[in-house]
Order: C-alpha cells, then structure tokens, then sequence
C-alpha cells in the first residue's frame, strides 16, 4: 500500500508519493451532474468546462478559501486522483498525509479527515499547511531562529512565523489569486466595458500581470462580451494596465506581511530580518511581488523554489523521514 502526501489546495490539488515524488498536479475542479454526486470530469479537464457548460452539468471548484465548501464533490475528486495516482487499481488504499490551513475551526479538520477516509484513504494524518510550505521551501524549521513563510494561494494568503518547528503567529488574508483575477475582470469592465471570463482574467495575470513596474510584460489581446451592444469584443490589454488592476490587492497583500511582522515579539523579528522572508504558492510567481515586499518592509524577500509545489515536498519529505513530526496529527480507518 501506498504512501501519498496531498496538498488540497483552493486552486491546486498536488500529490506526492513517496519514493517518487510528485505525481499529480491537477486543478481542484469537478463538474457534476444534474446536482447529483457522480463527478462527469475532474481536475483539468473539468477546469475546460468551467463558465461554458450546458445547464445539466455544474463545473464547480469544491474548496473555498482553503477549506471544503462542497464535501461530495471533494471526496468525488479525491478519489478520481487515488484511482490516477495508483494506476486505476482501487484495492490499494493509501495511508495519506493531508494538509489543513493554520486555525480552521474543529469542524473544517474533521471534514478533511472525513472527505479524505471517504474518497477511500486507509489511514489519515494532518499537517498545518505553513509548516509543510516552510519545510518545503527548505526552511530549517527545527531551529530555534524564526522565520517567515508566505503562501499566496488560490483563495487565500497565508503569513506565518515559526520558530522551533511550530507555528507562533499566523495571519490568514483572504485577498489572494482568485481576487486579483477578479479585480482584473473588474478593471476590464470598467474600462472598455467588456466583460471577461474567471479563466480568461488568470491568463492575463499569469501572461502579462507584474507586480512590480520594473517588470513590463507586453500585450494580450482577449476576447469577451461588449456590454453596450451584447457582441463579441475583442480588445488588446498592457501589463501596466494589469498592474494598476491588481494594485489594490497587492498592496493589501504587503500590509498583512507588515502586520504580522508588527505583531511578531522582537527576537523573532530581528531573525526574520536577518534571514529573509521566503514567498511560496501560485501567487509567488507573479514578477516582482519579492520586490515589493523587500521595498516596503525592508527585508530581503525570496520566491521558494517551485513556489507551487512548496507545501507538496514538505508533506514529501515528512513521509520520506518515515518519522512523523509533531506537527502532524493520526487517525484510521
Ligand atoms: P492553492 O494552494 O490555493 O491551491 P496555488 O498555490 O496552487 O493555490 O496557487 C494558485 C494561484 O496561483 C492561482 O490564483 C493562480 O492564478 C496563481 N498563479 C499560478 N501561476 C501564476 C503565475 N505565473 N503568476 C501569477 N499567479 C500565478
Ligand atoms: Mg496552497
């Protein structure tokens, strides 16, 4: 039987399997049935159908803000994903270390403990998300010196200081991925009166999006729905324009990181500003986010390595030290 570590992530579900590393990177995504459980697509085939389905088929991201929000379409996904991961053979149920944002509620952890037995995991364990990003990032954890970790999802960003291999303050903001994807929809509609697709806002980002205006990342042309006459419009988009559209979020973004630094005690601090503050998930990669940071906190700022796939490897490396840390909590089938 298998050993997997999943990141359940609001945009990604990753997993990683020990001895091989990661496995599968898929959208967390499924589209649904006529409201019933059975899942017609999943993963990225499901994220295709996202904003173009026929009436009788819902495509829905199941995880909102970090946590489940859909629990059957969750645990319809996570199967599918066993059955890929172990080449379609269902009679290996994997022991899974799963991943939980820093302070959700009792509930929210027992329905990833739930939803992951349901999808037909034979035993479960939790780790909290930020020390699972810290480690992947490669931070050394154990440490007496603190550090910081920032992972800027899907749904949600999370600023964390650890110091001895826990958690000592957490800030979890909810302006992250999804909202400035928003704010570029927002923008577009009020500037050229064209409304656009969720999927067609994150290409604009991933594309031409900067954070910084060092970073002058060219044109897009897309394609939406004039609003003033209902037709098809299409219109050319420049990174400046992008980067005046996520502004507000980005700055809101820099003020959590300042926050959660102001509230962080004085010897952890001064470590901090001797070690840098190290940026993981998605929203890591947008050019020029490190430069703000460091701009307006005046601490050296890093992207992690792979930034997306950061909270995977610390689960992987978790399980590939056959030891599980203090961070992670058990239960069985
Ligand atoms: P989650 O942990 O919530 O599933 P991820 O860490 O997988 O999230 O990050 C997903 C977010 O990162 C999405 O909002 C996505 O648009 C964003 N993202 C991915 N690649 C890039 C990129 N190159 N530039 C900017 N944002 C990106
Ligand atoms: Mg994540």
């Amino acid at each position: 039987m298998k050993h997997i570590g999943i990141d359940l992530g609001t945009a990604n579900t990753i997993i990683y399997m020990k001895g091989k590393g990661i496995v599968l990177r898929e959208p967390s995504v499924v589209a649904v049935e006529n409201g019933g459980k059975r899942a017609v697509a999943v993963g990225r085939e499901a994220k295709l159908m996202l904003g173009k389905t026929p009436g009788s088929i819902k495509a829905l991201c199941p995880l909102r803000d970090g946590v489940i929000a859909e629990f059957d379409a969750t645990s319809a996904m996570l199967r599918h994903f066993f059955k890929k991961v172990s080449g379609n053979t269902i009679f290996s149920r994997p022991k899974v270390i799963i991943c939980i944002p820093y302070g959700v509620t009792e509930v929210e952890r027992r329905a990833v403990e739930d939803v992951t037995l349901e999808a037909g995991a034979q035993s479960v364990a939790l780790i909290e998300e930020p020390v699972a990003a810290a480690i992947g990032a490669g931070l050394k954890i154990a440490d007496a010196r603190g550090s910081m970790i920032v992972d800027i999802g899907g749904g949600t960003t999370e600023v964390a200081v650890l110091s001895y291999g826990g958690i000592v303050l957490s800030t979890s903001l909810r302006t992250a991925g999804n909202e400035l994807d928003d704010a570029i929809s927002a923008y577009i509609k009020k500037k050229y009166n064209v409304l656009i697709g969720d999927v067609t806002a994150e290409t604009l980002k991933k594309n031409i999006g900067s954070a910084h205006p060092s970073f002058d990342r060219g044109v897009m042309e897309v394609r939406g729905r004039n609003l003033l006459n209902g037709l098809p419009a299409i219109i050319n988009v420049n990174s400046a324009e992008i980067r005046e559209a996520m502004g507000d979020g980005i700055r809101t973004i820099v003020e959590g990181i300042k926050t959660t630094l102001e509230n962080t005690p004085p010897e952890l601090s001064a470590d901090i500003y001797d070690m840098g503050i190290v940026l993981a998930g998605g929203g890591a990669l947008l050019p020029g986010l490190d430069m703000m940071v460091t701009h307006h906190t005046g601490i050296r700022t890093f992207v992690a390595k792979n930034p997306i796939d950061c909270v995977a490897h610390g689960i992987g490396r978790v399980i590939e030290s056959g030891q599980l840390s203090d961070a992670v909590t058990f239960r069985t089938r």
